[in-house]
C-alpha cells in the first residue's frame, strides 16, 4: 500500500479540462474576454473568435496526448453519446497535421437517425446537428478533446436533454431578473440556478455479476432470495469501508478530479454493497454534464477493480434501492443565494416571494415533477417504504411552517417575533439548517438555503427534474413580476400577494411522515396527486397547462413534448419487455433443469437407501416433494409470462403498451419470481445456477 504516496490535488484538479486558467493561459487577450463574456452571459459565439479558441483547445489537447475530438451530447437515451473524429488532415506528400477548426468547435453533423425521436423525425429531417454549449468546458477523456453540446434536427427540433436545460435556465434568469430589479438590485445580469447531485450506487463483485443474465441484460436482479442478513441491523451506514472500496472510491475521486468535478463526500449507504458520493454545487448544465461523467467513471473505474457498478434503482428485492437528491438553489451572477433567508426584512421579503413561487410551482406542476423521475426502474422505489411517495409535498421545516401560518391569517407570530409578520417590515426568525431536525421522508424539502428534490432515481439524468423546476418556477416569478411590476405600492402588494400564494397552495405543504399511510389518505383529501406508475404519470406531459407552460417560456413545442411523452413510454415498456424475456429465458433453461438435477440426486440418493433396506423417515422423498409441486408452478406461471408476452404483439400504440406491460407482464413477472426464490430456499447451493444475494451483497 502506498496510501501516503504524494499527490499534489490542487494540480491535478482539472488538468484534463479546458477551464478558465488554460483559456487565459492560452488565449489572446481579446478572444479570452470575447469568449469570458459569452460563457458569463450565456450568449452565442462569434465565429471569429471560435477558430482562435479551436486552434488553442487543440493545441491543448494534443499536448495531453489527445489524438480525437467529439462531440459530446446527451440524447434521449438517458446517456451520453460520442462520435469520435481524428484531428488529423492530409497535407501534401502525404503527411498529416493536427487540424481542427471554429465551425468544427461550434457544430457538428453526427448521422443521428437512430436515436430516439419519439417520431418527430418521421416527419422532418433525418439528420441532426450539435452545437457547443460554451458554458460547460471541454475535457479530455480516454485520448478525446470532449466537446459538451446541444443536439438539435436540422427543422430546429430539438432531440436533446441540454437544450431544452439551458433554455429554461434562460427562462428562470429573465424572469428572476424581473422580480430582483422590484427589490432595487441593478447589478446582477444574470440569475442561474445551481444543483449538487448526491449520488447513490452499489458494488458487486464482477465475477458474481457475470454469472447472472438478470444483471447483465437488466440491471437489477429478477430472482433471488433474501440471505440471513439483509439491512435490518443498519451498520452498513456510515460504517467503515472496505480496503476494495475504498480503493475503488480513492481512484474514482482522482479521475473526477482530473475532469474537474468537485467529488466531496463518500459514504456507505443504508443497503450492504451500497454506497454514495456527492459533489460541491455548481451550475445547473455543468451539474448535469458531471453527473453523466461520474456516473460514467463509477462504471469504468469499478472496471479496473474487478467490480461492478449498479446504477439501477432496484438491483436487489428487499434491500433499498439507490436514488439521486436534487440539491437546487437559484442565485445571482453575483453571488446572492436566493433561497438564503439573509437577515433584514428587505432580505426576507424577497426570499418569501422565491419561496411562495417555489411552493406554487410544486402545487401546480406536482405532475411535471413526478413525470422527470418516472422510469420501470424508479417505480419499485417511489411508494415503497425507502424512498419518498408517489405523491409530491414539501417540507419546509417547523419555523417556516409558522411563519407562513402567521402571514396567511394576519395572526401574532408567537415566541420569535412579538409582533404581526408583515412582510418588507418585520424580520424572519433564524432558520435553523441544522441536518439533525430535517424531514428525510419528504419529496420536497427546503434545507435551510436550497430545495432538495428526493424522488430521482439513481440511474437518470438530472436534466429533466431541473427543466421541470427551473420552467415552473419561472412561470411563477413571470405572473409574480406582472402583478408587483403595475402595482401602486409594492409593498402592500408583495404583501397581499404571498398571503394569498399561501392560503391558495398550503396543501402541498406537509411536514409529517411521508412514509406513513394515513399520508396517501390526507393527500387525497387535500387534491394531490399521486401517479403511481410510469404509465399512470406519462400522459400528464401533454396536459393543456404543461403545454402552455412550455410553449410560453419557448421550452418545448407542442410536437415535442408529444415526442417525448412517447419515447418515455416506449422506454418503460421496452425495458419491461427486456427484463421478462430475461426472466423467461433463465426459469426455462437454468432454474427448472437445475431443479430437475437436485431432484434426480435426491432420487438416487432415496433409491439407494431403499436398496439398502432403509424405507422409513426418507427425507430425501419429503424435499423432492416440495421441490416438485414448487417446479410445477414455476412452470406453470412461466407458461403465464409466456402467454402474456404473445399477447403484447398483438397491441399498437405506446400508452397502450405501457399499461399493457405494467397490468399484465409485470404482474405476471412477480408472480413467477414467488416460486423460483423459494426453490433457492430448498435447493443445494452447488446446484443453484446463480450467484446469491449472500455473495453478491456481501462478496466485496
Ligand atoms: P446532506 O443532504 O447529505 O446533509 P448537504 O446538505 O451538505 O448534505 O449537501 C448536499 C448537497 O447540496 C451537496 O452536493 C452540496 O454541494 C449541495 N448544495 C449546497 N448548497 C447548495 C446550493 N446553494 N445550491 C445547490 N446545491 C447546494
Ligand atoms: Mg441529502
Amino acid at each position: 500500500m502506498d496510501g501516503l504516496k504524494h499527490m499534489n490535488i490542487p494540480e491535478m484538479f482539472g488538468s484534463m479540462v479546458f477551464n478558465e486558467n488554460v483559456m487565459k493561459e492560452r488565449l489572446p487577450k481579446d478572444i479570452y474576454k470575447a469568449l469570458k463574456k459569452t460563457i458569463d452571459e450565456s450568449r452565442a459565439l462569434d465565429p471569429a473568435v471560435a477558430n482562435v479558441v479551436a486552434n488553442a483547445m487543440k493545441d491543448w489537447a494534443v499536448s495531453k496526448g489527445a489524438t480525437h475530438y467529439t462531440h459530446w451530447f446527451q440524447p434521449m437515451t438517458g446517456i451520453t453519446a460520442e462520435k469520435h473524429d481524428s484531428f488529423i488532415s492530409p497535407t501534401e506528400g502525404g503527411n498529416v497535421i493536427m487540424e481542427f477548426s471554429g465551425k468544427e468547435l461550434i457544430k457538428g453533423e453526427p448521422d443521428a437517425s437512430s436515436f430516439p425521436s419519439g417520431g418527430i423525425r418521421s416527419t422532418f429531417e433525418a439528420r441532426g446537428y450539435t452545437a457547443w454549449d460554451p458554458t460547460s468546458y471541454a475535457f479530455i477523456k480516454d485520448g478525446t478533446l470532449c466537446i459538451p453540446t446541444a443536439f438539435c434536427s436540422y427543422s430546429g427540433e430539438i432531440l436533446d436533454k441540454k437544450t431544452p436545460l439551458l433554455r429554461s435556465m434562460d427562462a428562470i434568469s429573465k424572469q428572476a431578473l424581473r422580480i430582483l430589479r422590484l427589490f432595487g438590485n441593478k447589478d446582477a445580469k444574470r440569475v442561474n440556478t445551481t444543483v449538487g447531485p448526491e449520488q447513490e450506487y452499489f458494488l458487486v463483485d464482477k465475477q458474481y455479476y457475470d454469472e447472472r443474465p438478470d444483471l447483465q441484460y437488466t440491471g437489477r436482479t429478477l430472482f433471488g432470495a433474501m440471505p440471513p442478513k439483509g439491512q435490518e441491523m443498519e451498520d452498513h451506514y456510515f460504517g467503515t469501508i472496505k480496503p476494495r472500496v475504498s480503493a475503488y472510491m480513492k481512484e474514482l475521486d482522482e479521475e473526477l478530479w482530473k475532469l474537474g468535478i468537485l467529488a466531496k463526500t463518500k459514504h456507505n449507504e443504508v443497503a450492504p454493497a451500497q454506497h454514495e458520493l456527492a459533489p460541491i454545487f455548481t451550475t445547473t448544465n455543468i451539474a448535469t454534464d458531471h453527473n453523466q461523467l461520474t456516473m460514467e467513471m463509477m462504471k469504468k473505474v469499478a472496471g479496473r477493480h474487478g467490480l461492478v457498478c449498479l446504477l439501477h434503482e432496484k438491483p436487489f428485492d428487499g434491500v433499498n434501492g439507490s436514488g439521486k437528491h436534487n440539491n437546487w438553489s437559484v442565485s445571482t451572477d453575483t453571488g446572492e443565494n436566493l433561497l438564503e433567508p439573509g437577515s433584514s426584512p428587505r432580505e426576507n421579503a424577497q426570499f418569501l416571494l422565491f419561496l411562495a413561487a417555489v411552493i406554487k410551482a410544486v402545487d401546480e406542476y406536482q405532475d411535471l415533477l413526478r413525470i422527470s423521475v418516472a422510469n420501470a426502474g424508479n417505480d419499485h422505489r417511489l411508494g415503497a417504504n425507502e424512498a419518498p411517495p408517489a405523491i409530491v409535498s414539501m417540507y419546509v421545516g417547523d419555523e417556516l411552517e409558522a411563519v407562513l401560518k402567521a402571514i396567511e391569517t394576519g395572526a401574532v407570530y408567537k415566541d420569535r417575533v412579538k409582533e404581526k409578520m408583515e412582510i418588507g417590515v418585520c424580520a424572519l426568525p433564524p432558520i435553523p439548517k441544522d441536518t439533525s431536525d430535517r424531514n428525510r421522508t419528504s419529496p420536497f424539502a427546503f434545507t435551510g438555503n436550497k430545495f432538495e428534490f428526493r424522488m430521482l432515481g439513481s440511474s437518470f439524468s438530472i436534466a429533466c427534474t431541473n427543466i421541470m423546476i427551473n420552467t415552473a418556477v419561472a412561470e411563477e416569478l413571470r405572473q409574480f413580476a406582472d402583478e408587483l411590476e403595475d402595482a401602486a405600492d409594492f409593498n402592500d402588494a408583495l404583501n397581499a400577494l404571498i398571503k394569498r400564494v399561501i392560503k391558495d397552495h398550503k396543501r402541498i405543504i406537509f411536514n409529517g411522515n411521508g412514509y406513513d399511510d394515513s399520508w396517501v389518505k390526507e393527500a387525497e383529501k387535500r387534491g394531490l396527486m399521486n401517479l403511481k406508475s410510469t404509465p399512470d404519470a406519462m400522459p400528464h406531459y401533454t396536459d393543456a397547462k404543461n403545454i402552455e407552460l412550455f410553449k410560453r417560456h419557448d421550452i418545448y413545442t407542442e410536437a415535442e413534448l408529444n415526442s417525448r411523452e412517447e419515447i418515455l413510454l416506449e422506454e418503460y415498456y421496452k425495458t419491461i419487455n427486456i427484463e421478462a424475456l430475461t426472466m423467461a429465458d433463465m426459469a426455462r433453461k437454468q432454474i427448472i433443469p437445475a431443479v430437475i438435477s437436485y431432484t434426480k440426486e435426491l432420487a438416487d440418493a432415496a433409491m439407494a437407501k431403499k436398496a439398502l433396506g432403509i424405507q422409513a423417515d426418507l427425507v430425501e422423498v419429503s424435499i423432492i416433494e416440495k421441490l416438485s409441486a414448487l417446479n410445477a408452478s414455476l412452470a406453470a406461471k412461466l407458461d403465464k409470462l409466456e402467454q402474456a408476452l404473445k399477447e403484447a404483439a398483438g397491441k399498437e400504440g405506446a400508452q397502450d403498451l405501457a399499461n399493457y406491460y405494467h397490468d399484465v407482464v409485470f404482474a405476471a413477472m412477480n408472480e413467477l419470481r414467488v416460486p423460483a426464490d423459494e426453490l433457492e430456499m430448498l435447493t443445494a447451493e452447488k446446484y443453484w445456477p446463480f450467484p446469491t444475494y449472500g455473495k453478491l451483497l456481501y462478496g466485496v
